[in-house]
């Protein structure tokens, strides 16, 4: 079934509820994403996330399955009762990713890629904005106006991790962007602890300080076998972690709601 259904962004994300994106980093085939999605919805998970044209750092390293894995990926969500979310990279393959994809992801390297967003802005699908990892917030916040002046108001955004002089991590997680941006505009915001954790070790830490700073979900990079992914094998969690994140996560959420 092709994407043809124009999602609103608060029919995923609910006041006072955590909502999360997972899935793996890349797509690599149809039997590891059918396992992953299995397991996702079987949790609770309604967003699978998965990349199929990948910006790699560099050009030698796997680049996604690319147009190959759109239908494999629409099959599988629509098999699970998932929402697919994918990244498109440039304005000119808008209609063809969103031909499949119920919404539009921008990565960080596109985060200022002013023609791509502002073509995004034209058309109704949800776009989940992530910051550039060089960007300020002012500048994270100017990007989505490249969408929203456009018309299309309906945007997730994305904090996944900032570059400063702290190696330890991949990136520093700036969990001050969730109450900074909060401030400035409605939309949902939500943490990809992953990117910045550069590690699996790091990303229970980093989810549980996002849910308590206030964020609206979290996106994870979950792999049925992380030590073997194409991309980005070091960050992934395996099914099992993931279970005790997602659990420890509510338990956070539902103290929240239940007040002081
Ligand atoms: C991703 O989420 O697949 C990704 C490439 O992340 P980022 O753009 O944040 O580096
Ligand atoms: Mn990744």
């Amino acid at each position: 079934m092709l994407a043809e259904r124009m999602l609103k962004v608060d029919e995923l994300f609910q006041e006072g509820k955590l909502a999360f994106i997972a899935g793996p980093c890349s797509v690599e085939g149809k039997k590891m994403l059918e396992e992953t999605a299995s397991f996702l919805s079987g949790l609770g998970v309604k967003m699978l996330r998965g990349g199929l044209f990948k910006p790699r750092t560099s050009p030698d390293s796997f680049q996604g399955l690319r147009e190959k894995g759109l239908s494999i990926m629409r099959e599988v969500a629509d098999d699970y009762g998932m929402i697919m979310i994918t990244e498109v990279m440039d304005a000119e393959n808008i209609s063809m990713v969103g031909q499949y994809t119920d919404v539009f992801q921008v990565g960080s390297r596109n985060s200022q890629n002013f023609p791509l967003l502002t073509a995004l802005g034209k058309q109704k699908k949800p776009v989940l904005l992530k910051r550039g990892f060089g960007n300020t917030t002012e500048e994270f916040y100017q990007s989505s106006r490249y969408i929203s002046s456009q018309g299309n108001d309906q945007i997730i955004l994305v904090e996944r991790g900032i570059r400063t002089f702290e190696d330890s991590t991949r990136f520093t997680l700036d969990i001050s962007s969730i109450p900074v941006m909060r401030k400035r505009v409605g939309y949902p915001i939500v943490i990809d602890p992953s990117h910045p954790a550069g590690k699996r070790e790091y990303v229970e830490p980093l989810s549980l300080a996002a849910v308590a700073a206030g964020a609206n979900g979290l996106m994870i990079e979950v792999h049925p076998d992380p030590d073997n992914a194409l991309s980005d094998g070091m960050q992934q969690v395996n099914f099992e972690q993931f279970e005790q994140i997602y659990k420890k996560a509510l338990v956070i959420r539902n103290a929240m709601n239940s007040g002081f």
